[in-house]
């Protein structure tokens, strides 16, 4: 567990080095958002990242976020809370009342009903297209040859809010041809939003175009394993 000081010094390191990156590539450092990957964490060690300054987080899981976020973002009117797992149909309702972007639109079924339950609750919340670049069969995501006509079908006949592309290299595996390919696919479609890069490889993700990196560990420390496989 991080002590306030630690979390301080540890998003201002990440920030650093988002800044670094960014100038290197002459981008700027104010279209990298951030994304502070909360899950696993308790409320109270969010609250630290809260006081430090922090506004936008990311948590994989749509009860564990229930139980933690609304209190937080009744202290704090302005989080921005971005869903990064997997989603299922039947908490679209609870997801899209609780997150205020979703960045894991990975198949069609989904899609419709988060068309549907954003239209009943009069909340378009932005979302973003989840890639499969690694075409790994036991992960989420649209396979990239397949994303254009996804992407069309969201943005034309269901009206969704889509503002990017979201991808999860495969594990153990180089990055930036993962990062080349969604920046090339962004460009193409015409998405302005780029999420990609995590602990490991945010830095590399900034290099390609991220505009959101979707950082844990390098600012919460380890997570508990045991703590996050039965979350
Ligand atoms: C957990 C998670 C992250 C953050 O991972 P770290 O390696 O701790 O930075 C980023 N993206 C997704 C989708 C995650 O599930």
């Amino acid at each position: 567990m991080q002590d306030r000081q630690s979390i301080t010094d540890n998003l201002a390191r990440v920030q650093e080095e988002i800044e670094s990156r960014a100038r290197e590539v002459s981008r700027l450092a104010s279209d990298v958002t951030l994304c502070a990957v909360s899950k696993t964490f308790p409320a109270d060690t969010i609250r630290r990242a809260i006081a430090a300054e922090q506004r936008v987080f990311g948590e994989n899981r749509v009860q564990e976020a229930e139980r933690k976020w609304p209190e937080l973002k009744a202290e704090c009117d302005d989080i921005e809370l971005h869903l990064i797992g997997p989603l299922q149909t039947n908490k679209v309702r609870k997801a899209v009342s609780l997150f205020d972007v979703i960045q894991t639109v990975d198949r069609e079924r989904l899609a419709r009903a988060l068309a549907k339950e954003m239209a009943t609750a009069d909340r378009s919340l932005p979302c973003f297209v989840q890639v499969n670049t690694g075409e790994e069969p036991q992960k989420a995501g649209i396979p990239p040859a397949e994303t254009k006509a996804f992407v069309d079908l969201c943005r034309n006949d269901l009206e969704l809010d889509i503002v990017g592309l979201m991808c999860i290299p495969p594990h153990g595996e180089e990055p930036s041809p993962h990062f080349a390919l969604l920046q090339d696919m962004a460009t193409r479609f015409g998405l302005p939003r780029l999420s990609m890069g995590m602990s490991a490889d945010y830095s590399i993700a900034v290099q390609f175009g991220a505009t959101v990196v979707r950082v844990g560990s390098a600012i919460f420390g380890a997570r508990a394993t045991a703590m996050a496989a039965v979350e």
